[in-house]
């Protein structure tokens, strides 16, 4: 048994681990990075990296295949090959995890440690069965995994989940998507666009991360004519008949359907990994879900040397977020008992899908309802969209009443990941909707759409 003192251990070797680890050292402590399975982190090896790989693929495939209203005619079959189609992916993947572990494998041989980690008590951890690691601090950034209800796991490897489509070498004939959040819509569209027969299931009338009804009853209306969607389905039985999954389901309309699928791909959400983590053997507080209660601002856990960082906090699973609140969780593990607040920018979120879906700020259903008002516009007539041929979409932006200042918006529509930034930068510049409607808007651009939104809100301000 080997035993290692050091100032800050951080288990988990993801985003969140990699940007605390940096921290730590850069705040002068000694620091062991701790990875029980394989590096290259969630999103470069199964995450934001190859879903855009797939999303890429499915776009050319969709424009391949729609250029015809162009006057652009691809005379013969367009052929997606499967097996080319995922041997990119791959391919590119792999190019980025290398950058990845590239940067891990420069790291001191001294200060990373290979194993899964748990507490033996609040300042010990066990890594495999091979060396004690006595720590002044520890962070925890062990990530999130997938979900897999009950049901789906009689299915063997019949249900799947994200990691598992980018091991795939060629794409199946037929896939139903559990769940509508940004994971089931975008591997569900892409799917499709590949020529893939895609059923998307959600149950609670989700899509994707959207909280306004009017944009989410609009972006339903949207993939709906994309792709089999059925938001509100309730699935009573899955069964493994062969090599295939018969699934039998109530439709939002009252239907009882029965299909059949070679795929059940499963994004019903992301739990955080703790289970491994023997936090009971600590003397920190858990929750109901057995997370160390911890305080939102400086990630610590109660008054312990003990910070929780990324995917693994449940709180916000995106990357740039579990690689700032990493930079934080390694500075106040080094600095500790002097800790400080995570620097926090304005929220942004974004789901990959054609139209894409964004949201900034503030969500439509956390605003009081009198403290804001609405401005709105529709994609379907915006010049440059529809130019492109991409005028689908709806935006409200809202603004508060009292202040004038924007505050969030949501939509679907064109470049949505670039108007997403706009309105974030703007919103953590506290901008009124005056400041931003005085800003530059070329012609002709989608953006103009936003400014559309903006004057809406103006007028319903005045
Ligand atoms: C399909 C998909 C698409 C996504 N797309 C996007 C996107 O487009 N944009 C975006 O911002 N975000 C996206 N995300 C989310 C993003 O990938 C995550 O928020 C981010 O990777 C979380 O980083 P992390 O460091 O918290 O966790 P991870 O990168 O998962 O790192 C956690 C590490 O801890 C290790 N570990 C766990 N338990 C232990 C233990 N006990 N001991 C030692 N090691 C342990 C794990 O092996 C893992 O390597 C996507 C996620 C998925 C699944």
């Amino acid at each position: 048994m080997n035993t290692i003192n050091t100032d800050v251990a951080i288990i988990g070797a993801g985003s969140a681990g990699l940007s605390a680890y940096r921290a730590a050292k850069a705040a002068g402590a000694s620091a062991i990075l701790i990875e029980g399975g394989a590096h290259g982190t969630t999103c470069a090896r199964v995450g934001c990296m190859p879903s855009k790989l797939l999303i890429a693929a499915a776009d050319a495939a969709y424009h391949a295949t729609h250029a015809g209203a162009f006057g652009v005619h691809i005379d013969g079959a367009v052929r997606i090959d499967g097996r080319e189609v995922m041997a990119r992916v791959k391919r590119e993947r792999d190019r980025f995890v290398g950058f990845v572990v590239a940067g891990v494998d420069a790291m001191p041989d001294a200060d990373k440690l290979s194993g899964y980690a748990r507490f033996i008590d609040d300042s010990v951890l066990m890594v495999g069965e091979h060396t004690k690691v006595h720590a002044k601090s520890v962070v925890i950034a062990t990530g999130s995994s997938a979900v897999m209800p009950a049901m789906y796991r009689a299915l063997g490897d019949r249900a799947i989940i994200n990691d598992d489509v980018f091991a795939w070498d060629d794409l199946p004939k037929r896939v139903a998507v559990i769940g509508a959040g940004v994971i089931g819509l975008e591997l569900g569209q892409a799917l499709a666009r590949l020529g893939v027969r895609v059923s998307v299931l959600g149950a609670r009338g989700r899509v994707g991360p959207l909280s306004d009804p009017d944009i989410r009853d609009y972006a339903q209306r949207v993939f709906s004519e994309a792709f089999h969607f059925e938001p509100r389905a309730q699935v009573q039985a899955a069964t493994r008949e062969g090599d295939e999954v018969r699934l039998r389901y109530v439709s939002g309309a009252g239907d009882v359907i029965e299909d059949t699928f070679d795929y059940v791909l499963v994004a019903a959400g992301r739990k955080p990994n703790i289970g491994g983590l023997g936090l009971k053997d600590t003397s920190l507080q858990l929750d109901d879900d057995g997370l160390p209660v911890y305080d939102p601002l400086t990630l610590q856990a109660g008054a312990h040397p003990v910070f929780v960082a990324g995917d693994a906090n449940g709180v916000l699973p995106l990357l740039h977020e579990a690689a700032d609140e990493g930079r934080a969780a390694g500075t106040n593990a080094a600095r500790y008992p002097h800790v400080a607040p995570v620097e926090r920018r304005a929220p942004i979120a974004i789901a990959f899908t054609d139209p894409g879906i964004a949201m900034v700020g503030a969500r439509h259903a956390d605003l009081m309802p009198e403290s804001f008002v609405t401005g709105e516009v529709s994609f379907e007539d915006q010049g440059r969209s529809r130019v492109m041929l991409r005028n689908r979409g709806l935006m409200h932006v809202y603004a508060d009443r009292a202040s004038r200042r924007f505050v969030g918006a949501e939509w679907i529509g064109p470049d949505a990941e670039h108007i997403a930034h706009l309105l974030a930068w703007a919103l953590q510049m506290k901008l009124t909707v005056d400041d931003m409607l005085r800003m530059p808007f070329y012609h002709p651009v989608v953006e103009e759409g936003l400014r559309t939104a903006l004057r809406d809100a103006a007028v319903k301000l005045a």
